[in-house]
């Protein structure tokens, strides 16, 4: 009990200065990081811990239109990522069946989901087979205002939220606001890093990384679960590794211990298990020398924005 205690409060603590680090200490210094690192881990107690329903995030593009330099999700190497409905639908189906219908919180996500012709589809199936649960739009922006009054409709009727990751690039805020306003939509802000910077994992090549020390102080670790094609990985570095080897051939190895096959398990509580514990991939991320304060940019498809 006294234990138990101690680790709810250096959580709290923890949390705490994450926070506050994050506004007052500039991201490129040697203290933000060390505090940084440490408030990570110290939270993994509570962020690895092995929860009673699913959180999951599932691509609807696997490419973008903005091509950021170091993407974690490697959008950047891929060319037209369209994600098929029709597989989207019956993982998303299958889910639902083990799950009864409940989730925590599914993120429709990319690469860019608003490239995507069908997306009015995506969000309605997502919501006919997940009544409860949170159901989020992450989006860039880029393409919010051209969106037609039935995909504002079927975001408020679905209770879609939907989150802009601002960049540095022009957005009318302005208007963006007032049409989320008319439809009655709710509007957030998701800040990856701080305002207009990345964080980067840099990838280590050689795979000989210490894996429950990486999964511990990462920040993905069991928070960015990704859906690809009737799998659930660990995080989304292994999910889409495949675009950044077919690009620079550095041969990345991805196990059958990196995911969890949706149509393998019988019940949800396999995917909740598995979900909350280290994949072998995490030895493949320098963790400790995590970078911050990198300055957005668009990407030239070099090697170096990734290790
Ligand atoms: S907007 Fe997001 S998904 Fe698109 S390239 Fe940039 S980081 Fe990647
Ligand atoms: S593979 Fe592991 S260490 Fe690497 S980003 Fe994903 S959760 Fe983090």
């Amino acid at each position: 009990m006294n234990n138990m205690k101690k680790i709810n409060v250096r959580e709290f603590v923890w949390g705490r200065l994450r926070g506050v680090v994050g506004r007052i200490i500039p991201e490129r210094t040697k203290l933000y990081k060390f505090l940084y690192l440490n408030a990570v881990k110290f939270q993994s107690t509570k962020r690895n811990r092995r929860q009673n329903s699913l959180t999951f995030q599932a691509h609807i593009m696997d490419s973008c239109n903005l091509n950021c330099a170091g993407c974690n999700n490697f959008s950047t190497l891929c060319e037209n990522g369209f994600v098929d409905i029709e597989v989207f639908e019956k993982d998303i189906n299958r889910i639902s069946q083990l799950s009864g219908g409940k989730i925590n919180k599914l993120l429709l996500t990319g690469g860019e989901p608003l490239l995507h012709p069908e997306i009015i589809k995506f969000i309605d199936i997502s919501r006919k087979y997940f009544v409860e649960g949170e159901i989020s739009l992450i989006t860039n922006g880029v393409l919010l205002l051209r969106q037609t009054d039935e995909f504002w409709k079927s975001c408020k009727n679905n209770n879609v939220k939907v989150y802009i990751t601002p960049y540095p690039i022009k957005l009318n805020y302005e208007e963006i606001a007032k049409t989320v306003n008319i439809y009655n939509v709710v509007l957030e802000y998701f800040y990856e890093g701080g305002k207009n910077t990345f964080r980067k994992i840099p990838l280590n090549f050689m795979g000989c990384g210490d894996i429950l020390k990486n999964f511990k102080r990462c920040p993905h670790s069991s928070s960015c679960v990704s859906l690809r094609d009737g799998k659930l990985y660990g995080c989304q570095v292994p999910a889409y590794i495949d675009y950044f080897d077919n690009y620079f051939k550095q041969g990345f190895k991805v196990s059958e211990k990196d995911y969890i096959d949706i149509y393998d398990v019988k019940t949800v509580d396999e995917i909740l298990d598995f979900v909350c514990k280290p994949i072998p991939f995490c030895r493949y991320c320098d963790v400790d020398n995590m970078e911050f304060g990198i300055k957005w940019k668009v990407s030239k498809k070099e090697i170096s924005e990734w290790i």
